[in-house]
């Protein structure tokens, strides 16, 4: 199947009850990881990445030239979208001239009429392309990409307000953070997740750094009208602790072990599983047949 957006997985998602993993990508390991893992759960999925990633992998364009293709030469059939993960103004519209199909403008760090007036802009634009567009109210905790975010809840109004523009899909802060959860996390709030629930009525809502939070939590959370979750730490752990594993029990030194097909196997395999784990949790598994 060719990339498509996620708008329709996604409402198909609300409607169904259950949630589509974003899983962030860095190289074509990290791809392959994910796709193999989607097309053995039968899942939607959509590859998320962030502005840093993408200039890691150097630039957008390198991007759609090497997923496109290898959903082709993997035979994936589910459907898969490219989604750019807390986009800048400018890098948003860079995403969609190299052919993102979905794109996250955050704009939270704006004031909220600002945040609106740029988030209509894009809307306009992907909508004329057949592009999803996620919004953001409320920072995110954490950090990423250098970006550190202080972990608030969003106003249900201004979330509202935000829907209103015609967005597919809606993030709001509710007491997520990005990265590893501190041991004293006081949890998601649920009353403010109800709240922007009430506000913005069937649109899929959004939950950010996924990694970490309890398996009950996520559960109540998809119940409550999220869609699509992120996670991106945990495939970045799960595959640091293979590789060292690998490299600490010295196999690359025995015979040819140091080739990198070899040394990256393990790390590549731990992301495949995490993800399928993931989509288990989530409820999407078999809802791509
Ligand atoms: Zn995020």
């Amino acid at each position: 199947m060719p990339l498509v957006s996620a708008k329709e997985m996604l409402v198909k998602a609300k409607e169904g009850h259950y949630a589509v993993g974003q899983f962030n990508i860095n190289n074509l390991e990290w791809t392959k990881a994910i796709l193999l893992a989607a097309e053995k759960a039968k899942s939607p999925v959509i590859l998320g990445v962030s502005e840093g990633a993408g200039k890691y992998m150097t630039g957008y364009k390198t991007v759609v030239g090497m997923v496109t293709p290898m959903i082709e030469s993997l035979g994936i059939t589910v459907p898969v979208a490219i989604h750019l993960d807390h986009g800048s103004f400018e890098g948003a519209k860079a995403a969609i001239e190299a052919g993102f199909t979905s794109i996250t403008f955050d704009g939270s760090h704006y004031g909220i009429e600002e945040n609106i007036a740029k988030t209509k802009e894009i809307v306009e634009i992907c909508h004329a392309k057949g592009i999803s567009v996620e919004a953001e109210v409320g920072s995110i905790g954490g950090e990423e990409d250098g970006v550190v975010g202080a972990g608030e809840c969003a106003d249900p109004k201004e979330c509202k307000m935000v829907a209103d523009l015609g967005i597919d899909f809606l993030a709001a802060g509710i007491g997520n953070i990005h990265g590893k959860y501190p041991a004293n996390w006081a949890g998601l709030n649920f009353d403010v997740l109800a709240a922007i629930q009430e506000e913005t009525g069937t649109l899929p809502l959004v939950l950010h750094g996924g990694t970490g939070i309890p398996e009950e939590m996520i559960k109540k959370a998809i119940n409550l009208g999220v869609s699509k979750i992120n996670v991106n730490t945990e495939c970045q752990l799960e595959f640091a602790e293979a590789t060292r594993k690998y490299i600490e029990a010295g196999k690359d030194l025995e015979g040819k072990g140091f080739d990198p097909r070899k040394l990256l196997k393990p790390g590549t395999d731990a992301i495949t599983d995490i993800v399928i784990k993931k989509m288990e949790i989530f409820g999407s598994v078999g809802k791509a047949e």
